[in-house]
């Protein structure tokens, strides 16, 4: 997978822009601002890492979280996702034009991990979290055909696109979610926890909503991650309001253990770090450093893939998956 096939560049820079309007306008009005600990750990001990686009990151000195604080109230974030112009631009400029080549780069692969990985719940029940256009479910649907499959989408837009695909859907945000309706073995979310306004209260209603023993699986950027080191406020990947969080593979587990769960499995099977990084330099947005750029000019396409490798397999990709099991 190449960046340039699952981006269109002009339709990233575009929506990234609108964001920032959103982040700007946002930031100038504190009464929609509130100041957090870390969202992993609750610690209170951060430096700041930059401002960018009014917001302030900051690093947690206990468990290296990187995170933005002050950071939009829980109804600012709400109305914002509801109303703005940039939630509109990516579902139908950025995501639907390369929604097939993301089926089959992304989706389809995605679906076939999850029955490796958890085989038992083929006659069981799974959820997903924040389903969008319900594509994961879809490609689920014919290699779990016993199984019950729940698409969990508030936006009514993509719920209905659900439906519309044969989907059971549940049009209600996680939190909101009966217990006594459903029982998971396996929930999954992914590339939500950034966006989490707050991930305690989240990851207790996923607790709950769970059987004892059951799984949850999800997908996030790592703060500690190849390309958001090197390019820190430069990355695409740190963009206001709407990436918050941005937690990491070493310290995951103290929110997991306050919020009920054991980590199982924490990896980073990121594949984009140096394209993304290389992507950079090429186009100006980040300056480079002498390593870099030697590696660039100098390291041939193998050598490449082996330090891409060498990155994943030393939980240092920016995109990681945690597996954890409800206790
Ligand atoms: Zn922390």
């Amino acid at each position: 997978v190449k960046e340039s096939e699952i981006r269109i560049k002009a339709a990233h820079d575009r929506y990234l822009k609108l964001l920032e309007d959103d982040a700007v306008r946002i930031s100038a009005n504190p009464e929609l601002m509130e100041s957090i600990s870390c969202p992993v750990c609750a610690q209170d001990q951060s430096q700041l890492a930059f401002t960018k686009a009014g917001f302030n990151y900051v690093t947690c000195e206990a468990c290296m979280t990187l995170y933005a604080s002050p950071r939009p109230t829980f109804e600012a974030l709400i109305q914002l996702y509801r109303e703005s112009e940039s939630t509109a631009y990516w579902v139908n400029e950025f995501f639907k034009p390369v929604l097939e080549v993301r089926r089959e780069r992304i989706f389809r692969p995605r679906a076939e991990m999850i029955t490796r990985l958890f085989p038992d719940v083929a006659t069981g029940t799974f959820g997903d979290v924040g389903a969008g256009f319900g594509i994961l479910l879809e490609e689920l649907s014919p290699l779990w055909p016993d199984g019950r499959l729940v698409a969990i989408e508030p936006s009514k837009e993509m719920a209905n696109l659900c439906r519309a695909a044969g989907l059971e859907v549940a049009e209600e945000m996680l939190e909101s979610l009966d217990a006594g309706t459903y029982e998971f073995d396996l929930l999954t979310a992914f590339e939500l926890f950034e966006h989490l306004q707050d991930p305690r209260p989240f990851f207790e209603s996923v607790r709950r909503l769970l059987k004892p023993g059951g799984h949850f699986l999800f997908t996030t950027l790592s703060g500690t991650g190849f390309d958001i080191q090197l390019l820190w406020e430069k990355s695409r990947s740190v963009s206001p309001p709407h990436h918050l969080n941005f937690a990491n593979p070493f310290t995951i587990d103290r929110l997991l253990k306050r919020t009920g769960f054991e980590l199982v499995d924490a990896s980073t099977p990121g594949v984009l770090d140096w394209d993304i990084v290389d992507g950079c330099m090429s186009d100006g947005t980040w300056p480079g450093e002498r390593l870099w750029d030697t590696v660039n000019r100098f390291v041939d396409t193998a050598g490449k893939e082996n330090l891409q490798s060498w990155i994943s397999s030393s939980k240092l990709s920016s995109h990681m998956q945690i597996v954890a099991r409800a206790v």
